[in-house]
């Protein structure tokens, strides 16, 4: 890439929209919405009242990003989790039988 004109240190030179966007895997807890650092007040900790993850309150749990999306989704998510969970402990009990 070279310049027709002289640029100008921290000069913004190009802007493109995000291909996806979303929480990196390993990061601070964060509103799934708008990814400000959750919760918002060390005593205020506001759970979708839908799928149960973090928002900053009624505003970020209707933005349509997440209610039309991700909030679907993580319902899904979390029963397929709650489930292998589940499987994983009832799994132990029968180990726990075996090692007495
Ligand atoms: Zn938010
Ligand atoms: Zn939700």
């Amino acid at each position: 890439m070279v310049a027709n004109r002289e640029l100008h240190a921290g000069e913004e030179i190009i802007t493109e929209m995000p291909f996806v966007i979303g929480p990196k895997a390993c990061t601070y807890p964060l509103c799934l919405s708008c990814f400000t650092p959750w919760p918002p007040k060390p005593n205020d900790k506001p759970l979708c009242s839908k799928c149960g993850w973090p928002v900053c309150g009624q505003e970020c749990e209707n933005a349509s990003q997440h209610k039309d999306y991700e909030c679907q989704v993580n319902k899904i998510l979390i029963e397929e989790l709650f489930s292998k969970f589940s499987q994983i402990l009832r799994k132990i009990v029968i180990v726990n039988l075996f090692n007495k």
